[in-house]
């Protein structure tokens, strides 16, 4: 291609904004006698709304997507009311800046200011503590004059016309099985930490792409994800979406952490009212936060976490997802290692399709080293992704043939 073919282009680019993009610079606090500052530094001008919820405190600014040029690591430089915030893309064409509070906060002003000297654009925000009661009386949005409302985008995930199934030759229907993997977290939600920073939610995306690839390379499953890209996804929705596609597996991948950096190994886990053990019903609470961690307002959703009534159709789904979990474990302990008494049980928010056989794994503990060194190595990713499709081979093996006996 010509020297001048390639300058039109990039010129062309860069004028209808594929080039530049809107970036957030930095991210400061500071706590003043009468208020904490928080500070947004931008390369340009943008829209932005404010708001705050309860359970726990937090304050969320949502903003159009932007690029966050502030380094990968969740802050938690704790300062004034602010305990620590995080960020991310919230869903396309809304990032979201997530600011936990120490104790109930009011904003008392919200205002962004032209560049000015050094300084490039800013939103400044200022905080002050109040009573939980006043809290209450001020959760309101905050908006500012040109916010719209990013419109709502299509699921990820159509609702799958499958062709009327026709039995095949080797105890397969001529249809491919439809499989959802849900890559755990994303955007302002990074799940568990590594010791040596890797995110868990970026773990579980590259998994599911290998998945993905090698259950479709098989020629018998069309997989979808729940996420593509680092975004995030509610709980309810990831298994609606499940629904959606008429899949007959749900798998949400996760990526564990403890206190106690001697842990590891790959854990099975699916729903149940009551947990198998405290370690599963704690691991379930923290699964569970991720809505809240990604600054959802969770006081008018009535069931998504709190207890659940199991319909005669929801037991049979659970036996089947049962089945599955040991299928599987069975094939991973072939290749990796398993933490003791693998296959537990507690109330998971994104295992609750009364439909889909669903399973949460959590693939090692980003705590111990030995693990996450494991978690960032592709042949790694590939003898997880294998081990899933020896289960769902077996598991649709064996469905295929009760239902023909
Ligand atoms: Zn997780």
């Amino acid at each position: 291609m010509a020297i001048r073919t390639v300058l039109a282009i990039t010129l062309l680019l860069t004028n209808i904004g594929f080039v530049s993009a809107m970036e957030v610079t930095d991210v400061r606090i500071g706590a003043h006698p009468d208020k904490t500052r928080l500070v947004v530094e931008l390369s340009e001008k943008v829209p932005y709304r404010i708001f705050t919820l309860p359970n726990p405190y937090r304050m969320v600014i949502d903003l159009p997507q932007v690029e966050w040029k502030i380094g990968a690591k969740t802050s938690s430089r704790s300062s004034g009311v602010i305990s620590s915030y995080r960020f991310g893309l919230f869903q396309k064409g809304n990032s979201r800046l997530v600011v936990d509070m120490k104790s109930p906060a009011q904003v008392l002003r919200h205002v962004l200011l032209p560049p000015s000297g050094k300084n490039k654009n800013r939103l400044v925000i200022d905080l002050k503590s109040v009573s939980p009661a006043l809290f209450q009386r001020s959760e309101r949005r905050f908006v500012s004059r040109d916010w719209v409302d990013p419109k709502p985008q299509a699921a990820i995930v159509r609702p799958a016309v499958l062709p009327p199934s026709k039995p095949g030759k080797k105890g397969f229907q001529a249809h491919k099985r439809v499989v959802v993997i849900d890559p755990g977290h994303g955007g302002p939600d990074p799940g568990a930490i590594g010791t040596s920073g890797l995110r868990e939610k970026v773990v579980t995306l590259r998994i599911a792409h290998t998945v993905k690839r090698v259950l479709e390379k098989s020629g018998r499953y069309k997989v979808f994800l729940t996420r593509n890209e680092d975004v995030y996804v509610p709980l309810r929705k990831r298994f609606e979406l499940a629904e959606g596609a008429r899949a007959e597996l749900f798998l949400s991948l996760h990526a564990d952490s403890n206190r106690d950096r001697r842990l590891r190994g790959v854990s099975i886990y699916t729903l149940s009212e009551r947990a198998s053990d405290k370690e599963a019903a704690a691991l379930a609470a923290k699964e569970n936060r991720s809505d809240a961690i990604a600054g959802i307002d969770l006081s008018n959703q009535s069931d998504a976490v709190a207890s659940f009534l199991i319909e005669l159709r929801q037991r049979q789904t659970m036996n089947e997802s049962a089945i599955f979990s040991e299928i599987l474990i069975k094939e991973v302990a072939k290749t990796s290692r398993l933490l003791r008494n693998t296959h537990r049980f507690a109330g998971f928010a994104v295992l609750k399709s009364p439909d889909v056989p669903s399973i949460l794994m959590e693939l090692g503990y980003l705590s111990n080293r030995q693990d996450e060194r494991l978690l960032r190595k592709r042949k790694h990713y590939i003898k997880v992704a294998e081990s899933i499709l020896r289960a769902a081979d077996k598991y649709f093996v064996r469905k295929e043939r009760l239902s023909r006996s």
